[in-house]
């Protein structure tokens, strides 16, 4: 069990992570539910991934409100992790991206991101792209009003990911080490999936529904370990071991 300040800790080496794998470059954010307070989330001031620090760290009220510590300026798309929390109890992470492999799927009508290597599976079979001008109208395109942020969530419903026209997605996660996990991998696997149809003729195979279902199933606290402790390290950040047991239905090994 980790303590309160190492999960704030684990908050900003998430931040640090996405940047050094380009899931995040100057905008772009990660955060996670409160351990205590479900109904408040904890999130950076507005700053740029690979520079945030424990005293970043900033919670906040589903609707966006700044709790306590006033950091500094907070992101103006903080919306869409709230909307996120509150539509859907079992996340408990967020993560916001402009990831540069994943954003020209968000504007392609028929060649669709669907997951065609074992680790991208998470990212599931069913992806809907969220068009804000569809109840909005023209925008600039950013998530700045939670009623925006619920509208995004309402696409999103029970999924992994959610693409955002012409921006980037929202990833949901069931842990900081999950939503981290899928992030990489899905924009690897945008950089792949675009190399596959780049290759001429003849069809892309994906992944199947049930082979997404076993892999997710057998993806263990050994998986988010191994992967978590070496991006710990690749970017100088501490790392706090967790259980591997992740219950049930989740592998106690990397099977
Ligand atoms: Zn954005």
């Amino acid at each position: 069990m980790l303590s309160f300040n190492q999960i704030k800790e684990d908050l900003v080496s998430a931040n640090r992570i996405l940047a050094q794998h380009h899931v995040v470059d100057s905008f772009g954010h990660v955060s996670i539910r409160h351990p205590t307070n479900p109904d408040h989330f904890l999130l950076s001031r507005a700053r740029a991934p690979n520079c945030v620090e424990f005293s970043d760290i900033m919670e906040f009220t589903h609707e966006g409100e700044i709790v306590g510590h006033e950091a500094g300026k907070p992101y103006s798309e903080r919306f869409i992790h709230g909307a996120v929390y509150a539509a859907r109890p079992d996340v408990m992470a967020v993560v916001h991206n402009h990831s540069p492999n994943v954003v020209p799927f968000t504007v392609q009508t028929k060649k669709k991101m669907r997951p065609i290597m074992h680790m991208c599976a998470p990212i599931g079979t069913d992806i809907p792209t969220w068009d804000i001008s569809h109840k909005f109208g023209a925008t600039n395109l950013l998530v700045t009003s939670y009623e925006m942020g619920q509208d995004l969530a309402e696409t999103l419903g029970q999924r992994t990911v959610a693409l955002m026209r012409g921006h980037g997605s929202v990833v949901a996660g069931k842990s900081l080490r999950d939503v981290v996990f899928t992030s990489i991998y899905m924009e690897i696997n945008a950089d792949m999936l675009i190399k596959a149809y780049q290759l001429g003729e003849g069809d892309v195979i994906a992944m199947s529904d049930e082979e997404v279902a076993k892999n997710a199933g057998g993806r263990a606290g050994f998986t988010y370990e191994r992967g978590w402790e070496n991006w710990c390290r690749l970017v100088d950040r501490p790392y706090f071991p967790m259980d591997w047991n992740m219950g049930p239905g989740f592998s106690k090994t990397d099977k």
